[in-house]
């Protein structure tokens, strides 16, 4: 047995707990974790709250990173006392994740710690920050630069936004932050944000076609947002569009992509594969100001989490939240 949050759905409905969880509840995999840390982010919130269809097959583990030290391996790659990393594949949605203190996950989804990092950093990271990783990437994959002008970031005082205004300010961009709480204006500012907009100016019906504005954003909100960031690209911007905190669905018109050549990029974390995984990891290395981790994360406990869940779906967390499973 062991501790972790539980979600079961039956006659009694649907409901996260936290508990003993027998063993029999992990599913296969060939690699065996004791789990130091998990994070929340705004799937696990989803899934322990259930306003999300998030998790498809019960009973279920929430928490989609963790790191850990491997206790048995079946797999030629790990060995005990390694340290890992794990974020996505479906963990927390189909196969037992990380809001517990052991899991059991494929050696293929799994990436060794980078040398960079200590276990609390990469959790500071973890999906949400991996996530703003790939947007930048594919920013670049598109020709954005610095030069090219200013870069819009939605969602600014969450995780994925907190990380990528950290990053796109390293490598040299300038930032502006689109954010619902005026009260976070100024710790958006500490991450190299030069300037901080009302979410309300993206939140009403998008025009075609407006003033043009950002050679490239990051977008985790969706809804008439997207649709208002789409509108307001300069010529052959380009958009790396990852969330719905605002809504799944996209009220734009074809406009801003056969008018202005705008390029709308999507981003997937769960499936991404694995040499872009850890391009994106070696990237973080690189480019991601590690004392900026400190100021955009802190940490909860176990027994915290599922009254956080709510905070952070109603949008009251800021940056990134750590979970401590010890
Ligand atoms: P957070 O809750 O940490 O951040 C989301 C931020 O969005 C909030 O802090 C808030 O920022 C803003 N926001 C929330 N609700 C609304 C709203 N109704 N209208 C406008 N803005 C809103 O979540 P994460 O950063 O973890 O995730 C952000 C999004 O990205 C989620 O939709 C998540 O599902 C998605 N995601 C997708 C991934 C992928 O692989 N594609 C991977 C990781 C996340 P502020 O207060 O500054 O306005």
């Amino acid at each position: 047995m062991f501790k972790g949050i539980l979600i079961e759905k039956d006659d009694a409905g649907y409901r996260a707990e936290l508990k003993e969880i027998d063993e029999a509840v992990l599913y296969d995999g060939d690699v065996t974790i004791r789990v130091a840390y998990s994070t929340l982010n705004y799937k696990d919130a989803l899934a322990i709250t259930g306003k999300g269809p998030v998790v498809r097959r019960f009973p279920m583990i929430p928490g989609i990173d963790l790191v850990g030290t491997v206790e048995h391996s079946d797999n030629a790659a790990y060995k005990v006392g390694d340290t890992v990393v794990h974020t996505g594949w479906g963990v927390g949605e189909v196969h037992p994740g990380g809001l517990a203190e052991k899991a059991r996950l494929k050696g293929e989804w799994l990436v060794p710690l980078p040398s960079a990092f200590s276990p609390t950093q990469a959790m500071a990271i973890g999906t949400a920050g991996f996530t703003a990783m790939l947007c930048v990437m594919a920013l670049e994959r598109h020709g954005v630069t610095p030069e090219k002008g200013d870069i819009l970031v939605t969602g600014a005082a969450g995780g994925v936004g907190s990380v990528a205004v950290s990053l796109l300010t390293k490598l040299g961009y300038t930032v502006v932050g689109v954010s619902g709480r005026p009260e976070e204006a100024d710790y958006i500012k500490s991450l190299g944000a030069s300037e901080v907009l009302d979410r309300a100016e993206f939140s009403s019906p998008a025009k075609p076609i407006a003033k043009e504005r950002w050679a490239g954003a990051i977008d985790v909100v969706g809804s008439h947002t997207l649709a208002n960031v789409c509108s307001t690209m300069k010529y052959r911007g380009v958009v790396a569009a990852c969330g719905l905190a605002g809504g799944m669905d996209f009220p734009s018109s074809v406009a801003p992509f056969i008018l202005r050549g705008v390029t709308l990029a999507g981003i997937d974390s769960v499936m991404c594969p694995r040499v872009e995984r850890l391009e994106a990891w070696q990237r973080l290395a690189r480019d991601l100001d590690a004392t900026k981790l400190e100021m955009l994360s802190h940490e909860i406990g176990l027994t915290e989490a599922m009254q956080v869940a709510g905070e952070l779906l109603e949008g009251k967390v800021r940056g990134r939240v750590l979970v401590d499973i010890s």
